[in-house]
């Protein structure tokens, strides 16, 4: 189905259908009882009468992404690759660690050398894919979370053992804590002189994360992100705790995702990278995306490579945005043009109305504090 029906929306702004398909007509609209109305010519007409849409469209509008969703259900559901961020505090080998993970795997395996950074990227372990989301910074995390949004399904806590626990190991183990996500600490650094593990395990049992050596349930590896030790262990960890979560996805259904980051980049405009949740997306899908909407250009993979298609877990580069997303936007696709752009029509006129009623109430910081 498309929406309201001229004859409910006669209804709703309590009005002669038939005199709204005189005014539809009028506006070069040839339309019957039950045909729907479309979104704006709806506005323009409740704006007529005085009565008051915004409501009402807005419902129709989300209500089509609902039901797209629903319709297309999660019957195919196969296994998707784990999605793994990591945190920690400054300095303590969060980019190294990353860094070592993809050369080592890159270098091992791959053709075409070091891949090219777009703030996320899979690394094969044996037969089996793993997607780092590369340190989205805090805000955005907590950012994605204010929006139910969850991106990631491990997360991996970069303790450096030769400087302990530190306030945004502490602030890393709330969001994680807080997003119901299962954590695994990977101790770097232990080939440095000062390394003390057990200085680490013992600063980390008071935020009641006890290792499984210590007779807890919490997964910890210890690594050198210089010298390249304990990666394999880690991976391993990953892979195992992935297998836990029994993580599936629809590559059936149309696709959603949620914006990683986004760019205006000069030669090839505004650029989103999206990590698919569900669903495979194409190039040539017309998508929502915050207030914009489009229909997908091209598509770049983490090594840099044109592709046409992209599915769950998979992160890709999206081409073809009128203009730059926020981090944490949901990237949906809906089944044509014309309905993504009354979608983002109704999302952009809510966000003026919303501007204009002032500040919100709650500021992210607020809701971060109570938790
Ligand atoms: P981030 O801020 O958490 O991303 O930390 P970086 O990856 O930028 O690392 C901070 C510093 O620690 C850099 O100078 C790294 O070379 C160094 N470093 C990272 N991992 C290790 C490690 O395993 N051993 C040693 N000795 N130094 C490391
Ligand atoms: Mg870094």
């Amino acid at each position: 189905s498309a929406g309201v029906s001229v004859k409910e929306f006669a209804e709703l702004i309590g009005q002669r259908p038939a005199d709204v398909v005189r005014k539809l007509m009028e506006m070069g609209q040839m339309v019957t009882f039950n045909q729907s109305i479309n979104l704006e010519a709806a506005s323009l007409i409740a704006e007529e009468y005085g009565a008051k849409v915004e409501v009402s469209t807005e419902k129709a509008g989300e209500a089509l992404l609902e039901e797209a969703a629903q319709s297309s259900g999660e019957e195919h559901a196969v296994p998707r690759p784990p999605v793994v961020t990591i945190m920690g505090h400054v300095d303590h080998g969060k980019t190294s660690l990353l860094d070592a993970i993809r050369q080592t795997k890159v270098a091992e395996g791959e053709a075409g050398g070091i891949t090219q950074h777009i703030g996320a990227y899979m690394v094969g372990v044996r037969d089996k894919q793993v997607t780092f989301l590369d340190t989205p910074g805090h805000e955005a995390f907590t950012a994605m979370r204010a929006r139910g949004a969850k991106a990631t399904d491990i997360v991996i806590l970069v303790v450096a053992a030769d400087d302990g626990v530190m306030p945004q190991t502490v602030e890393a183990i709330h969001h994680a804590k807080a997003a119901g996500v299962p954590l695994i600490v990977a101790i770097n650094k232990v080939d440095k002189p000062g390394a003390n593990v057990d200085r680490v395990k013992n600063a980390l049992t008071e935020h009641g994360l006890v290792a499984e050596s210590w007779g807890g349930d919490t997964i910890m590896v210890e690594v050198s992100a210089k010298q390249r030790t304990g990666l394999d262990n880690l991976l391993e960890m990953i892979l195992l705790q992935a297998e836990v979560l029994e993580l599936k996805a629809d590559p059936e259904r149309m696709a959603k995702g949620l914006v990683i980051e986004a760019k205006l980049d000069r030669g090839r405009g505004p650029i989103a990278t999206v990590l698919v949740q569900s669903g495979t997306l194409h190039v040539g899908d017309a998508f929502v995306v915050g207030n914009f909407s489009g229909r997908v250009r091209a598509l770049v993979t983490d090594t840099g490579k044109k592709t046409v298609e992209a599915g769950p877990s998979v992160p890709v580069e999206v081409i073809g945005l009128p203009g730059v997303p926020s981090a944490g936007d949901v990237f949906t696709i809906v089944k044509d043009e014309r309905v993504a752009r009354e979608i983002a029509q109704e999302r952009a006129m809510k966000q003026r109305a919303a501007d204009l009623a002032g500040p919100a109430k709650v500021s992210l910081d607020d809701l971060f504090a109570k938790i």
